[in-house]
């Protein structure tokens, strides 16, 4: 692999090299990251990063787009079939950018938009003030509630009754709940709100229907595709025929170029992989092993925010601890175990300090680990925890992670 690579940029291919490695040698526990195949890498190192196409398949502004269509075309289908929607744009060059446009192709800047919370698992792109969505539109935050800490239903309808919404957003980033679209939209229909559902997260769960589809409730659908979905990098948007052609515009040449056709290329390898008997015993055992992880944890006196978990992450409350989320993400990456601190509903911490981890299992799914492992490092998470000052635990469990990463090869092919 990289023969040419080696020769003209040894100090990259270098860093590659131990990238590969850091990814073989660390339990990758953020709940967004995945490890692609290697045909879904093949495809991305590929000639048609070469290739302007502006425009869509059979309607481009360039010439010798009769491969690239094909593949645009394959991708399209593929992922239509997946999802049962009646119009896939394969184009957004990722989640963020797919958000942009739907926001784009049916509001004005300054229009009210009812979104979930970012310290109670909403994304950046769901009305943060340090992000476009923020400086542009109107945001109104829902949340979870105080005890059993899932989607405060009632709140969601009050805050669209009292400030009409032009579109609801639901869909998260660290919410280890069902979501329940159903509800959703009776209250976008109650105040004529858009429903646009952010899976980003989900998009492999509801593929193989281990999550409720929001496709029959929603306006739009948007999602990456390299989360559970385990593709590249990138974005997609699924949305009603009514609404195509808004959404095709608004992404190019609304807000993008030329649309990154090895990265299309790529997305439909993945989407071929996700059709496949395989992939539903991936998102089974995703679920399965989110769920002992949690339980787990739970045994050891962890405090899980909700208590538990039903789709791929769960995240740790660790006020009971009196730990902060910053520093029980550097002593479990001290142990090789990669997390990310998050905020936890209702946390008086700042966002860089936060007073929670949050854990997912779509990558240590990805390289063959079950429930048994699960059980292991749930151990060794919460050990850490309630000893995270004691140094001869972390190299304890950094010589033990090391012995388990190498009973699950990464890419021994590479
Ligand atoms: C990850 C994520 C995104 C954005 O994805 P990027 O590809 O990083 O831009 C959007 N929405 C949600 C809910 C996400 O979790």
């Amino acid at each position: 692999m990289h023969k040419h690579l080696t020769q003209t940029d040894p100090e990259i291919y270098n860093l590659i090299v131990k990238e590969t490695n850091r990814q073989r040698s660390h339990l990758e526990m953020i709940p967004s990251e995945n490890f692609v195949s290697l045909a879904v890498l093949e495809a991305m190192g590929s000639t048609p990063t070469n290739k302007y196409a502006e425009g869509y398949p059979g309607k481009r502004y360039y010439g010798g787009c009769q491969f690239v269509d094909e593949m645009e075309e394959l991708a399209i289908s593929r992922v239509k079939k997946i999802f049962g929607a009646d119009y896939a744009n394969v184009q957004p060059h990722s989640g963020s950018q797919a958000n942009m446009a739907v926001f784009m192709a049916v509001l004005e800047p300054k229009d009210t938009i009812l979104a979930m919370d970012l310290a109670h698992g909403g994304h950046l792109t769901h009305g943060s003030s340090v992000n476009f969505s923020g400086k542009l539109y109107n945001f109104v935050h829902y949340g979870v509630t105080q005890e059993e800490q899932v989607i405060d239903y009632d709140q969601v309808r009050k805050l669209a009754q009292q400030h009409q919404p032009k579109m609801i957003v639901c869909g998260a980033s660290a919410y280890p709940r069902t979501i329940h679209f159903k509800k959703f939209r009776e209250i976008a229909d109650e105040v004529g709100a858009y429903l646009l559902a952010d899976m980003a997260h989900i998009a492999g769960l509801v593929a193989t229907h281990h999550h409720e589809s929001p496709i029959p409730y929603c306006h739009f659908v948007t999602s990456t595709t390299h989360k559970t979905l385990r593709g590249p990098r990138g974005g997609i948007i699924l949305s009603t025929e009514e609404l195509s052609k808004k959404v095709a515009s608004r992404i190019f040449p609304g807000i993008q170029g030329g649309p990154m056709m090895h990265t299309i290329a790529a997305k439909a390898v993945s989407f071929l992989e996700v059709m496949q008997p395989s992939f539903i015993t991936y998102s089974q055992d995703i679920i399965d092993n989110a769920k002992v992880l949690a339980e787990t944890l739970v045994e050891k006196g962890i405090t899980l925010t909700s208590g538990g978990t039903d789709n791929h992450l769960m995240l740790i409350d660790l006020r009971s601890q009196k730990r902060t989320g910053k520093a029980i993400e550097k002593v479990l990456d001290d142990a090789g175990i990669t997390t990310n601190k998050n905020m936890v509903p209702f946390d008086t911490e700042s966002p860089f300090v936060t007073s929670g981890i949050r854990l997912g299992v779509p990558a240590l799914t990805t390289r063959g680990m079950k429930t048994s492992e699960m059980k292991i490092i749930g151990n060794w998470i919460a050990e850490i925890i309630f000893d995270c000052d004691n140094d001869k635990i972390i190299e304890k469990v950094k010589g033990e992670v090391q012995e388990l990463c190498e009973k699950f090869p990464l890419y021994p092919e590479l």
